[in-house]
């Protein structure tokens, strides 16, 4: 186990790089399966997502296209809970079948506020991909489709995941360590 220190925090290894690739070639295969035959939109959500997006879309197989649309609710290790859209959505959703690729999901505000703008464009289906899930922490019921990893309310860092502007490089994922909370 590695420890690495991002601004003030110690962290340490929670899921190592052959882990999470290996667990997103196997959504990308039930991605795969599920959209066999249609032509998906993938939005994935900056910044958190970037690279989780980037790593899934290489493995799928089906026709399929991606956009990006900026949110954040974050500052340091809390959610404020007020999201704020700062790059919008560049493309009609009606009739589309849309997955929405999401790096974690903690009390679920950021999804809870933004899925009913995406539904009010009807598209024909809208799922929800995320690498990361604290089930412990779900404030708002969210049907999630495909989840990476549930794991321990604790804040992480890493593949593309910040603590207050850093750390999103990291191939790893790290978790606060529980010394420095
Ligand atoms: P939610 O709205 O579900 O509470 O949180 C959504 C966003 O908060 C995520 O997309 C992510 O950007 C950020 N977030 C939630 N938990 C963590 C965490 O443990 N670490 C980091 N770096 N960001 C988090
Ligand atoms: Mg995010
Ligand atoms: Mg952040």
């Amino acid at each position: 186990m590695s420890l690495v220190t991002v601004h003030d925090k110690t962290f340490c290894t929670y899921l190592t790089e052959k882990d999470i690739q290996a667990r997103i070639v196997q959504m990308a295969e039930a991605i795969n399966k599920d959209y066999q035959g249609k032509k998906p939109l993938f939005i994935g959500i900056l910044n958190g997502a970037f690279m989780f997006a980037s790593d899934l879309f290489k493995h799928l197989t089906i026709e399929a296209e991606i956009t990006f649309i900026k949110l954040a609710s974050y500052k340091g290790m809390k959610s404020t809970g007020n999201v704020v859209t700062s790059i919008g959505l560049d493309h009609d959703l009606y009739g589309r079948d849309v997955v929405i690729i999401e790096d974690i999901i903690d009390t679920g505000k950021t999804l809870h506020k933004f899925l009913p703008q995406l539904d009010h464009q009807q598209p024909a289906s809208l799922k929800i991909a995320v690498l990361l899930h604290k089930p412990e922490a779900l404030q708002h019921p969210l049907n999630i489709d495909y989840v990476g990893f549930s794991i321990p309310n604790k804040f992480v860092v890493g593949f593309g995941l910040d603590y207050n502007g850093l750390g999103r490089n990291l191939k790893e994922i790290y978790q606060l360590d529980g010394n420095n909370e």
